[in-house]
């Protein structure tokens, strides 16, 4: 497996490796878990050879987030790509990637504007910006991103379209621990007890699509407020931030679920925001 570092080099080795194969991406911030192998895992199955990318994109993260003190782990992860498949690691420089004068941004204007982007708002901007940069330096043919991040990839999908990347997309399924809660890199910051308290948000995702099933429920009012309910019970100092019930094209809000919604919330639980979603239908 080759490590690369340097953005010319990585342009020069893809384009070698595109006249005989297909290329599979998978961009990720390092501090590798389960859900990230299954993605490079599904890229092997979709390609000749995989990418996998670590770069922490400081311009998706706002002043007041987590940027410094994002967990980090080089040597762990390049020896998980490696078990996963991998065939090359690009881990550009921060400086490379923006270097000073650097002023030129992608932006995603309407699906942005909601959830993720209504508390982030300089969120999906910085997300865009670093993945076109990253398609652009690769040229890949297929992109594996999770559905953990919902959102992110139906922004991105647009990013595609509407650029005219010959890039198939493809989502992967969330990658759970047993209780439930849906990895993630920033799991690492609770203790023992706040671990445990984490599983509110698939409870509650869990309890909305039982109330669909079972009981008919479909107005997303009462289903909000007993998703509300499980994540008091179970972490009663967690503030929620959004649960959002959408239909999952358009991320357009509705007021009733149908066989096309989907849930997604935010919640900060003991100063660690969370996300996660699941499909009601
Ligand atoms: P990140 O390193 O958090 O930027 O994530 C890199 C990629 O891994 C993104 O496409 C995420 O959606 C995906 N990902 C993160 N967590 C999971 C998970 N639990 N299951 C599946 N994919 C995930």
């Amino acid at each position: 497996m080759q490590i690369i570092r340097s953005i010319k080099k990585m342009q020069v080795i893809s384009r070698q490796l595109a006249s005989k194969n297909k290329i599979g991406l998978v961009p990720t911030m390092g501090f590798l878990h389960e859900g990230h192998l299954s993605l490079i895992r599904k890229a092997k199955k979709l390609s000749d050879k995989v990418i996998v990318t670590i770069f922490v994109n400081p311009t998706q993260f706002a002043p007041n987030e987590d940027l410094s003190k994002y967990p980090r782990d080089e040597k762990g992860d390049i020896a998980k790509i490696k078990a996963a498949g991998g065939d090359i690691v690009f881990i550009p420089k921060r400086d490379s990637i923006y270097p000073d004068r650097f002023e030129t941004y992608v932006n995603c204007e309407k699906i942005t504007q909601t959830l993720e982007g209504e508390s982030r708002p300089t969120h999906f901007r910085g997300v865009t910006t670093i993945v076109a940069k990253l398609f652009n330096i690769i040229r890949p043919d297929v992109a594996v991103f999770g559905q953990k991040d919902y959102q992110q990839v139906m922004v991105l999908k647009k990013m595609v379209v509407d650029l005219d990347y010959p890039i198939k997309m493809i989502i992967a399924p969330t990658v759970r621990e047993k209780d439930g809660l849906a990895m993630s890199s920033r799991n690492k910051y609770f203790n023992a007890v706040q671990r445990k308290e984490a599983i509110c948000l698939y409870q509650a995702l869990k309890t909305a699509k039982q109330l669909v099933k079972s009981d008919n429920v479909n107005e997303t009012i009462k289903l909000r407020n007993s998703m509300k309910r499980v994540i008091k019970k179970i972490c009663p100092t967690a503030k929620v931030d959004y649960i959002a019930f959408t239909d999952f094209e358009s991320l357009k809000i509705t007021k009733k679920v149908n066989k096309n919604t989907i849930c997604s919330l935010a919640v900060k639980l003991h100063g660690v925001r969370l996300i996660d979603n699941m499909k009601m239908g």
